[in-house]
């Protein structure tokens, strides 16, 4: 049985990887942080609760990670533990970069002093790119980081290839577009948005309060996007992929895709921070500007190539556009109503 050991265990990739890679037969050890509580709501979402070994692994703590991998002794790391939202990394660059960029560092550095060959995998991201430098943007696309969140995720990336270069690690990194699922986390756009318009369609809300309406992302499937990882890392050689739809979308037509799976058409009046989407029928005012969701520097476009992927891993991303809306929107109004209920998750 292959071992493999996951970062980032409480959050949604660590939740569809494990369940993906204990379908493979592998023995899963997920490393949490210590906090008071061990969420682990989104394991149980999938079922796989039960069948984590958990070992406690801090991203700021050197140490820590070198017990944890002495501990576990796994043929495969997956680093998906990070201070990932880009929003917070504005307020808290420092503690951004310490956990997202040096905290790679050292688990690399970790794997170099107790085995260097334990495969090793990134969870880069589309960030990179940020004010992008071509479109589709593909391995070969100049990276141009528009928060502290993607300098730190840039970081990450060439450290990962620099010890792969430097040392022979078998370290792969995972250029990830944005991808989603009923597990992202509430403070990621499209989440907010399916969570609020469920919440709407029962009653316990009015209206949804967003920033930038027409960033436009590409926007895939969690539970596809984990597979690419794992394929990464059963290749003959270490390398670095770009994974992604090849499609992308406002912000705005994700909002207008998500009322429609309720039965709401959207209709936009006004302009800048005064633009409302009301519901067509009634005329209700379903969708406002807050200005306080706006970013010192946006990222006003992404849209990634993933042919390499395509080609060397045969990875194929299935699931649309309007089918993510629909799969979260469908979700969240099963979990609001279970909350309205009192019983949450
Ligand atoms: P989440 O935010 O859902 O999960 C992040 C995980 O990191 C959580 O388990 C969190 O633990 C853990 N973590 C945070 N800080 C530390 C720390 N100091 N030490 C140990 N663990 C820590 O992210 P996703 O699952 O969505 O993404 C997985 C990875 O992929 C992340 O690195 C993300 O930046 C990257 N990525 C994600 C993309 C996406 O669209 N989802 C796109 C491209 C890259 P806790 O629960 O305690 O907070
Ligand atoms: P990101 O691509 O990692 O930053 O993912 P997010 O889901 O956080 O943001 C995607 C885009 O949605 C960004 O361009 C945001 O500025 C935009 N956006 C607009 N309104 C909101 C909001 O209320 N919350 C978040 N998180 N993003 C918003």
């Amino acid at each position: 049985m292959k071992r493999a050991l996951i970062t980032g265990i409480t959050g949604q990739d660590g939740a569809y990887l494990s369940k993906f890679l204990l379908e493979k037969g592998y023995d899963v050890y997920g490393a949490f942080r210590r906090t008071a509580d061990l969420n682990v709501n989104k394991l149980r979402f999938l079922g796989v609760e039960d069948r984590i070994h958990f070992v406690p692994l801090e991203l700021l703590e050197y140490s820590n990670i070198c017990k944890a991998i002495e501990k576990v002794r796994p043929e495969e790391i997956y680093n998906l533990a990070a201070q990932s939202f880009v929003s917070l990394s504005f307020e808290e660059p420092v503690f951004t970069s310490e956990v997202t960029a040096i905290g790679t560092l050292r688990v690399l550095e970790a794997i170099r002093a107790i085995n260097s060959r334990i495969k090793f995998y990134q969870a880069s991201s589309s960030e990179m790119f940020g004010k992008v430098q071509a479109k589709p943007q593909n391995e070969a696309t100049s990276f141009y980081p528009r928060s502290p969140y993607a300098v730190s995720k840039l970081f990450g990336h060439w450290i990962s290839v620099n010890y792969r270069e430097s040392y022979g690690l078998f370290a792969c990194s995972g250029i990830l577009f944005n991808h989603e699922s009923p597990l992202r986390g509430l403070e990621f756009v499209t989440r907010k948005i399916t969570y609020s318009v469920a919440r709407i369609k029962l009653g316990l809300q009015d209206e949804l309060k967003l920033g930038q309406l027409d960033s436009k992302r590409d926007w895939g499937y969690a539970a596809e996007y984990v597979q690419a990882m794992w394929l990464m890392l059963q290749q003959e050689k270490p390398d670095d992929y770009v994974i992604a739809t090849g499609e992308t979308h406002s912000v705005r037509e994700f909002v207008e895709a998500a009322f429609e799976q309720i039965g709401i058409k959207l209709e936009w009046s006004g302009k800048g921070v005064e633009e409302k989407g009301r519901d067509a029928k009634t005329g209700k005012t379903l969708v406002s500007i807050d200005p306080q969701y706006f970013r010192p520097a946006e990222v006003d476009l992404l849209m990634g190539d993933a042919s390499k992927a395509k080609k060397a891993l045969g990875w194929n991303p299935k699931t649309t556009f309007k089918d993510l809306v629909g799969i979260m929107v469908e979700s969240d109004l099963k979990l609001v109503e279970r909350e309205k209920k009192g019983k949450g998750l």
